[in-house]
């Protein structure tokens, strides 16, 4: 039963597509539309169970609650998982298939990327549906909106190189990249730009190559690159990585990264505040793209006006950042605790 299942939080709606004339199984979650119709992306994954694909989506949903109330964006959180692997050659069918179904919900709810759905497949979706963003014929050809996410990132870096340490540039400060990926490789130029020394890892050789001719980067051993002699660590790979084992090990003041649930375990925020180590929670810093990308869903397409609106995200994180210390908690908590007050305002139940 789905009222019971344990990662159900009060979701408004939770919704399952079928269309057997191609072979769609999808489940859109609509967690909350306090602030404004859900929005989060479309994923495609060949998950194992119908279980697997519903625990992802109901977990997903309510991140985007919380990513886009902080973010200060008048949207609500959903998501949706489309059951199938994104190498199908099926998979515009499946696209358009699913996009009906989007539609049907007449603008509750805009979806937009994710890991299996990029750009070209949003456009894809928009055939059938009003409420696609993040599509590529939005932007110049070749832009990817990780960039967006990247920019959001560097803004988490400058407020937490100001608050953390003190400094209003960045000039010989020591990031440790794990992962060079979009977003990893995005963040890596704006900081090298800016006079940052960069530590890097991943598990691809010609990634770090490449950061290594570019920007002069150090490479490290991806399973060592948490315990590196850095100022700040900046996590752009998997989730999960701030665990038992990894944090002990920490060597950097703060942590500021824009891979998603990089706290193993809710607990774990606790355990870096006893560290001694601040920490950017992961949707707050990573929702550069969310808040880049979805600005057309009020207005023609800007880069300006996005970028604008990213930028906003520096005097947010500052601000976790104080409360946390002054206040003795977690900053993840701080963070949940900001999203919940906004999605119900004092007074309401
Ligand atoms: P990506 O696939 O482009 O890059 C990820 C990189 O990490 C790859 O180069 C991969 O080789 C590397 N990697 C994988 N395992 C590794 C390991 N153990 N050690 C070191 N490197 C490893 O992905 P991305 O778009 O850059 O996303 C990175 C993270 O940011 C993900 O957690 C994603 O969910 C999150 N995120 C991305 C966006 C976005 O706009 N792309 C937005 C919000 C959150």
């Amino acid at each position: 039963m789905i009222f019971d299942h344990p990662d159900f939080d009060a979701h408004e709606q939770v919704i399952f597509c079928n269309d057997p004339t191609v072979g769609l199984k999808a489940i859109i979650a609509l967690h909350s539309t306090a602030l404004g119709p859900a929005a989060g992306g479309c994923r495609m994954h060949p998950y194992e169970s119908e279980d697997e694909a519903l625990t992802d989506v109901l977990r997903l949903s309510k991140g985007m609650t919380y990513k886009n109330a902080v973010a200060g964006l008048p949207l609500g959180g959903g998501k949706c998982v489309i059951i199938a692997d994104p190498n199908d050659p099926k998979k515009p069918d499946l696209l358009r298939a699913f996009a009906a179904h989007v539609q049907s919900l007449a603008g509750r709810y805009w979806t937009a990327i994710d890991i299996g759905v990029g750009p070209e497949d949003a456009d894809i979706l928009a055939e059938q549906c009003d409420y696609i963003f993040a599509r590529a014929s939005q932007y110049e050809p070749g832009f990817n909106p990780s960039e967006f996410t990247a920019l959001g990132g560097f803004m988490g870096i400058k407020a937490v190189a100001d608050t953390v340490f003190g400094r209003s540039d960045l000039k010989g400060l020591r990031v440790a990249v794990q992962g060079l990926g979009a977003t990893g490789y995005a963040l890596s130029e704006h900081l090298h730009k800016a006079g940052a020394e960069l530590v890097v890892a991943d598990v691809r050789q010609d990634a770090v190559d490449r950061l290594v001719s570019e920007f002069g980067a150090t490479p490290a051993d991806p399973n060592q690159i948490h315990a590196a002699d850095v100022d700040i660590f900046a996590p752009c790979a998997l989730g999960a990585g701030l665990n038992d084992q990894t944090i002990p090990e920490i060597k950097a003041k703060a942590i500021c990264g824009l891979a998603n649930n990089q706290l193993a375990e809710d607990r774990h925020g606790e355990a870096l505040r006893q560290a001694g180590i601040a920490y950017v929670p992961d949707y707050v810093v990573n929702a550069g793209g969310m808040i880049g990308a979805s600005t057309v869903i009020f207005t023609e397409p800007s880069r300006a006006a996005s970028i604008k609106q990213i930028e906003s995200l520096q005097p947010t994180i500052k601000d976790i950042l104080i409360r946390a210390k002054r206040e003795g908690k977690p900053s993840s908590a701080i963070a949940d605790a900001m999203a919940r007050a906004k999605i119900k305002p004092e007074g309401i139940t």
